[in-house]
C-alpha cells in the first residue's frame, strides 16, 4: 500500500506544497514544531534514511539544504534544524524545523495554525527558493 506521503506526492492527498523536483517533494508538517516546519520526501518510497542508495540520498540532502535556505530567509528563527525521525510515517522525510530554542525540536510542542496562516507561510517559503 502507498505510504501517506506517496499519496501526497500524487496529489491524492491535500498538502501546503513548497517544492519539487525530479526526484523530491516538499510540504509543511500539518502538526508542526514551529511555523514553517516542512518535511523533504524522496519520490521513491523507502522506509529508513539510511537505506536510501548514495545518490538518492545526497540528493535530498542538497534538496533539503535549498529548501531550508529558503525558510531561513522567511521565517524568523535562530537557525533551521534538521532531524529525521520516522517513527511515525515508514517514508524517508527530513523534517525542516525552524528553531527559536530547543524546545521546537523536541516534538512535544507544537503549534496551531490556520489553513490562512499554512498557505501564507508556504507560499513565502516556496517564493523564496532559488
Ligand atoms: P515521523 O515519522 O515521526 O518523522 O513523523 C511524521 C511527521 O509527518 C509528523 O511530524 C506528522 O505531523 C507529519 N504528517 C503526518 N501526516 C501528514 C500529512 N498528511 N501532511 C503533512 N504532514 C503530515
Amino acid at each position: 500500500m502507498p505510504s501517506i506521503f506517496t499519496k501526497i506526492i500524487n496529489g491524492e492527498i491535500p498538502c501546503y506544497k513548497i517544492a519539487e523536483d525530479a526526484d523530491n517533494f516538499a510540504f509543511l508538517d500539518i502538526n508542526p514544531n514551529a511555523k514553517g516546519h516542512t518535511l523533504c520526501v524522496p519520490k521513491k518510497e523507502v522506509d529508513r534514511l539510511l537505506d536510501l542508495d548514495e545518490e538518492a540520498y545526497l540528493k535530498l540532502m542538497a534538496f533539503s539544504r535549498k529548501v531550508g535556505q529558503a525558510i531561513e530567509a522567511v521565517v524568523p528563527c535562530e537557525r533551521v534544524g534538521m532531524s529525521v525521525i520516522g517513527l511515525e510515517v515508514p517514508h524517508v522525510h527530513v523534517h525542516l524545523i525552524p528553531l527559536q530554542s530547543m524546545k521546537n525540536a523536541t516534538f512535544q510542542y507544537k503549534e496551531s495554525l490556520t489553513p490562512k496562516e499554512f498557505e501564507k507561510v508556504a507560499e513565502q517559503i516556496s517564493g523564496a527558493l532559488k
